[in-house]
């Protein structure tokens, strides 16, 4: 059935592997990002193959899928008051921001008689999730370290995915320095500093990580190999893990620029073309935006162009190609980042393991 996303275990096992042994190289101890694929726990073990031993996702549903895991379980989004029951049951962990949702996770925790971890995050100018003002990240601490079931872990901080603001050797120095003022409150050290994402790699390559950062949370680069500051891939890795085969509907020669008078899309853009002369010939396969992102998408034969997408229909000029497609031929793509995202968010996209 297709489409069908092939998911290369061997590959994740070894992208994550040359990943998590970089950052102990760094004193540097990974979270497995597992929200790229939904917290599928058979690609989630592939990250406990590779060494690592904690997973973090940013739903607790995820979480629960896998639950059979031999793992410490982060949750890396601040918990939604509702599902504070299902956080303390699935998460042994989990990144906060409010006080509020630490009091209840604190009653749950004793409720349930579990022990919950928690990391106050701490926003360094990206703007998303944590304390701007040191002083109630302070008072947070010394809360949260007095209250019964929950356990103050660390801090962390999180840059780079809303603000696209840049991990910076001032920005660690900055999450080191609290981390030394959120112990000097408590009395007592932090066990962890998560420091960030796969974006915080090329800094910590160029040894731009003070030692009291001692973590990071990786989703990007564990699966592609591929760091986000400069998105270069890491040495050793391979990008191609998802593979996404799709089916052509319709072939036929068409022009390259639409006719009629043309309007914006549902945006509220207007669309451009690129002239590439009046015979092409266009594949329309059986794909749509709501199973894959066009933009972080590449097909293997490098003679296709993909022209865009829209809900339900991918469309794709093969004028280049030295293959001679046929209507019912797959054409496989390989997935990036949002891509795969959506592939395991699609219902329709049936999903395959390889393991060699
Ligand atoms: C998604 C996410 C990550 C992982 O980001 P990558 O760029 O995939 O490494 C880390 N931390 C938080 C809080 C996230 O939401």
């Amino acid at each position: 059935m297709y489409p069908c996303v092939t998911v290369n275990l061997a590959c994740i096992r070894n992208n994550a592997k040359q990943v998590a042994d970089l950052c102990a190289k760094h004193h540097i101890r990974v979270t497995g990002v597992t929200k790229v694929f939904a917290g599928d726990p058979v690609i989630a073990q592939c990250y406990l193959d590779a060494g690592i031993t904690m997973l973090g996702d940013s739903r607790v549903d995820n979480l629960a899928r896998m639950k059979d895991l031999q793992a410490e379980k982060w949750l890396i989004r601040p918990p939604m008051l509702s599902e504070v029951r299902r956080l303390v049951q699935y998460a042994d962990v989990s990144l906060n921001s409010e006080i509020e949702v630490i009091r209840a996770i604190s009653k749950e925790a004793c409720a349930q008689k579990r022990l919950h971890k928690v990391i106050l995050m701490a926003d360094l100018g990206d703007i998303r999730e944590g304390y701007v003002k040191e002083e109630e990240l302070l008072q947070a601490a010394v809360e949260t370290e007095r209250l019964q079931g929950v356990q103050l872990y660390g801090i962390g901080t999180n840059l780079t995915c809303f603000s696209f603001v840049q991990p910076d050797s001032e920005k660690m120095a900055e999450l080191a320095r609290l981390r030394k003022a959120v112990s000097e409150a408590i009395g007592r050290p932090l066990e962890i500093v998560s420091g960030g994402n796969s974006a915080t790699i090329d800094l910590m390559m160029r040894s731009g990580i003070p030692s009291q950062v001692d973590n990071l949370r990786l989703g990007e680069s564990l699966l592609f190999g591929k760091e986000r500051a400069r998105y270069t891939y890491l040495p050793g890795t391979d990008p191609g893990a998802f593979i996404l085969e799709c089916e052509i509907v319709e072939l036929k020669e068409k022009p390259s620029l639409p006719w009629g008078q043309i309007g914006v899309d549902s945006y509220g853009n207007r669309p451009s073309f690129t002239d590439r002369g009046q015979h092409r010939t266009k594949a329309v396969c059986a794909l749509g935006k709501q199973d894959f992102d066009p933009e972080t998408t590449t097909p293997l034969d490098p003679g296709i162009l993909i022209l865009g997408a829209s809900s339900d229909h991918l469309m794709l000029d093969v004028t280049d190609s030295e293959h001679q497609y046929q209507v019912g031929d797959t054409v496989a793509l390989r997935l990036g980042y949002f891509s795969t995202m959506r592939a395991f968010t699609s219902a329709y996209v049936e999903k395959k393991y390889l393991n060699e």
